[in-house]
């Protein structure tokens, strides 16, 4: 399997907020965020699985990466269904 590498930044200083704002530009994405960091991965999440809300197993509805293993926003739905 894949590794990608993560990175943690520390948006409390400054050291943090150019190494944030360097690993954006390199087209890093972020895959969480609070006031105070930031998580990167330069996994561009491009084999990505919805899972669908399973009643029956009671599974919550989410959309992974399959090559990172992120919890993914969800897309927009182009399907109105
Ligand atoms: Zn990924």
């Amino acid at each position: 399997m894949a590794k990608f590498l993560i990175a943690h930044c520390d948006l409390e200083t400054l050291e943090g907020i150019e190494e944030a704002e360097r690993l954006v530009s390199n087209g890093w994405i972020i895959t969480n965020s609070t006031p105070f960091s930031l998580t990167l991965t330069e996994c561009k999440h491009n084999n990505t699985e919805y899972i669908p809300y399973e009643i029956d197993t009671n599974v919550a509805e989410n959309y992974v990466c399959l090559d990172c293993g992120m919890n993914l926003p969800f897309p927009e739905r182009e399907d109105t269904e």
